[in-house]
């Protein structure tokens, strides 16, 4: 499969996304304009899946949640990204694109409990399914949670939205020389350290021959260009 023109994509977005030019929480007009973006990236051939971040409302490893028991506090995060999908399952929904959200920390009377099998029935039928609630488990992050959801769905392609243009061969915010990197291995990654994602997600990947799009989010169409085969962003493949 070539992971330039998918058929089934896991869709990675960070919390940062949702809270536009706030602090914190939540900004509305920054998830619509994200579920727009979305929406005009669907095709009947790409079947999606989400997974959200909670980095806008709490993150276990912050300064501020230090104070809290550590495991206490990842929940909390876990808990951080049921908000996000249910705010971006209602902005997808505004626009008319079925969704349904599975959490993988049961929260029966806001979203359906991750169940693998029922969440590829959804993509079949067309819906977009955004899974909330990260992995479930303490200590890991929404990246790893992105990785494990789209090997357990046999997804194409892992599509890592950020901030930045791609990955660069250091961070290109204090190293002006720093150069893009059309493609590389998650190897080389993990060992450069090049922190676009952290390493337990990223031997997921390698182990499981799952080729991960590190892709700019704040391009207008960039996830549609990246859907239909555009060369946008960093390609990371298992070797
Ligand atoms: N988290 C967790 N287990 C998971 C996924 C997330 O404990 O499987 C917690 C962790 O505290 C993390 C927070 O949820 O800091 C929010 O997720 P993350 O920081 O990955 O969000 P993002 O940076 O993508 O906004």
């Amino acid at each position: 499969m070539n992971p330039r023109k998918p058929k089934r994509v896991l869709l990675k977005i960070s919390g940062e996304a949702f809270r536009g030019k706030e602090r914190y929480g939540i900004d509305v007009d920054a998830v619509g304009k994200l579920a727009k973006e979305i929406v005009s990236s669907l095709t009947p051939r790409v079947q999606m899946a989400i997974v959200v971040g909670g980095g806008n409302i709490w993150r276990g490893l912050s300064k501020d949640a230090q104070v809290i028991d550590r495991v206490t506090a990842d929940y909390m995060g876990m808990l951080a990204t049921v908000i996000n999908a249910l705010a971006l399952q209602d902005a997808l929904e505004k626009l008319n694109v079925p969704t349904r959200v599975q959490s993988a920390i049961e929260i029966l009377k806001l979203a359906e409990a991750y169940i693998r099998r029922r969440a590829v029935r959804h993509l079949e039928k067309g819906r977009v399914v955004i899974f909330a609630g990260g992995t479930g488990n303490p200590y890991f992050s929404t990246d790893t949670t992105a990785a494990l959801r789209a090997v357990e769905i046999g997804a194409d392609v892992l599509l890592k939205a950020t901030q930045v243009d791609g990955v660069y061969s250091a961070d290109p915010r204090t190293h002006p020389n720093a150069k893009r990197l059309s493609q590389l291995t998650a190897m080389e990654a993990i060992r450069k350290r090049l922190g676009v994602m952290d390493t337990t997600a990223f031997s997921l990947c390698l182990d499981n021959k799952l080729p991960i799009v590190v892709f700019n989010l704040y391009n207008k169409g960039n996830i549609r260009r990246v859907l239909s085969g555009e060369r946008v962003g960093t390609l990371i493949t298992s070797r």
